[in-house]
């Protein structure tokens, strides 16, 4: 962060804003508007100015700067013409230890103005840094439009409540419930229209009802899925819900962007378990689920891609459902779909492909005994999508050319799908585990195999990405790497 947004109280501190024009008219009028005593020191000024200074609205000094006259004031604003006087001006407010802004030139500002959105007592400042005021302005417009005019009001509703509210309900994480439901509810649509006192009536009658416990909300479990990596894959209700929650108990594979949408004060758990490392059981994250629900939290599963796909999200519905504890279920867009979309893989085309098989390498059970799951080979028209299971590429291979598949078969490989760090290896079912080994390829990678993951060398185009084509080391000397940059 460049600069820390901060709201400064000005009410009875004096300000001092250097220059007579139109561009310190405007600063004069923001600093008056937030209530500080300004004294502008200028030989001359605008008409607007003058008539401020003869109404005794601000106090004029009609005189050059001088550097010891910062120290009388809290705030300084250089607003002058002069580059070189401007400069003064800032050295001699670091000197005096004032916040200085330099109007229109934010290498001598020791504070910048943002633009701002006045909902007052709501504020919302924007700023890009004093490098793209357009750009500020631009998004400032985007807030403004979404935003109730009588934003404003509601806070201050809220501001006359907040003591009552507080003594009737103690525990913090209820009072924000409490809080939540009503201003984002009947108690805001009345003030919104203007009604204020059917606004305090219903928030009296709301509190009446909390307090008597028949309203008050137990706690609640969301499942929700993350998507397979990158934040903007995270669905809208995901989003709503995870910024509700207290508590997230998250996945390894869910992508660092997508835990930025949780509340700033809830309280983060990584629950990943690592392929081939000991880490926090099945048993444990479905024990303190529950825990946590039935303590009242509201608390957001998030799991990486889908929660109902290869994400144990049964199991833990088993443990709520046992508890009788509430929950909700938003889906996500699992690996397949992900990893399909990004490296340009259709996963059906008419005539080609008509069925899609989720499935993975192994099935369940202890690690030196687990089987490999036993798939019916791979049928014609099928794409296969195997999940997990990247050591067992070469078994897998084998197999299903055992059971009748062509070597020949194209296949796919996409390594962290969706991720600026992904890369698809383009290899046929015969090289597949050689290509694994030669090229390194890690977990997570999601494995597609029919005659549609030839695709991704047509269709690829996702940029960050990489595409590797990989021949058999009898067949070429190094594998082919492209970079997809190509549309670009
Ligand atoms: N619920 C998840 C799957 C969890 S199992 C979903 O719906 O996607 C974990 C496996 O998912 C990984 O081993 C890998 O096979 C696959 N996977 C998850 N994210 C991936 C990604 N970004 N790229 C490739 N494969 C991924």
């Amino acid at each position: 962060m460049e600069h820390l947004p901060v709201f400064a109280d000005l009410k009875g501190r004096a300000c001092l804003v250097v220059g007579g024009g139109g561009v310190a008219e405007r600063k004069v009028g923001q600093l008056l508007a937030a209530g500080a005593p300004v004294t502008v020191v200028s030989p001359e000024l605008t008409r607007k100015l003058e008539e401020l200074a003869r109404d005794g609205v601000i106090r004029h000094r009609a005189q050059c700067f001088e550097d010891r006259l910062t120290d009388e004031f809290w705030l300084v604003i250089a607003a002058t013409n002069d580059t070189a006087l401007n400069g003064r001006i800032a050295r001699a407010a670091d000197a005096a230890k004032r916040l200085c802004n330099v109007v229109d030139d934010p290498a001598l500002c020791s504070f910048i103005m943002p633009a701002i959105i006045d909902r007052a007592p709501m504020t919302i400042a924007i700023s890009s840094g004093g490098r793209a005021p357009v750009l500020a302005r631009w998004v400032k417009g985007i807030i403004e439009s979404a935003l109730p005019m009588r934003l404003g009001e509601l806070a201050s509703l809220a501001g006359r409540w907040r003591r009552r509210v507080r003594e009737a309900i103690q525990p913090i994480d209820q009072r924000r419930r409490f809080w939540e439901r009503l201003l984002d509810g009947p108690v805001a649509e009345h003030v919104y229209a203007g009604r204020d006192a059917a606004a305090h009536g219903a928030l009296d009658r709301a509190l009446a009802e909390w307090q008597s416990g028949r309203d008050r909300p137990a706690g609640e479990a969301y499942l929700v899925g993350a998507g397979p990596g990158s934040a903007d894959l995270l669905t809208i209700r995901g989003r709503q819900l995870l910024s509700q929650a207290e508590v997230v108990l998250y996945d390894r594979l869910v992508g660092a962007g997508v835990l930025e949408f949780a509340r700033r004060d809830a309280e983060l758990i990584c629950v990943g378990k690592t392929p081939g490392l000991p880490s926090i059981t099945q048993e444990q994250i479905n024990r303190l689920l529950v825990q946590l629900v039935a303590s009242g939290k509201r608390v957001c599963r998030l799991k990486g891609g889908d929660p109902m796909v290869f994400g144990r999200g049964g199991e833990e519905l088993e443990a709520l459902a046992e508890a009788g504890l509430a929950f909700q279920i938003v889906p996500g867009i699992s690996a397949v779909e992900g990893c399909a979309a990004y490296a340009g893989i259709p996963l059906t085309v008419r005539g080609m492909a008509h069925s899609v098989v989720l499935t993975t390498g192994r099935t369940a059970g202890r690690a030196a005994e687990r089987p490999l799951a036993q798939f019916a080979g791979l049928a014609p028209g099928q794409t296969l999508a195997l999940y997990m299971g990247v050591a067992d590429y070469p078994a897998i291979a084998e197999q299903l050319i055992a059971q009748g598949a062509d070597a020949a078969t194209p296949v796919a490989v996409v390594e962290r799908g969706t991720t600026p760090e992904q890369r698809v290896v383009s290899t046929e079912l015969g090289s597949l585990g050689e290509a694994a080994e030669a090229l390194e390829v890690r977990s997570p990678a999601l494995l597609l195999v029919g005659e549609t993951a030839r695709f991704s060398e047509r269709y690829g185009w996702f940029a960050p990405g990489r595409l590797v084509i990989y021949k058999r080391a009898s067949q070429q000397d190094a594998p082919e790497e492209t970079s997809l940059a190509r549309a670009g």
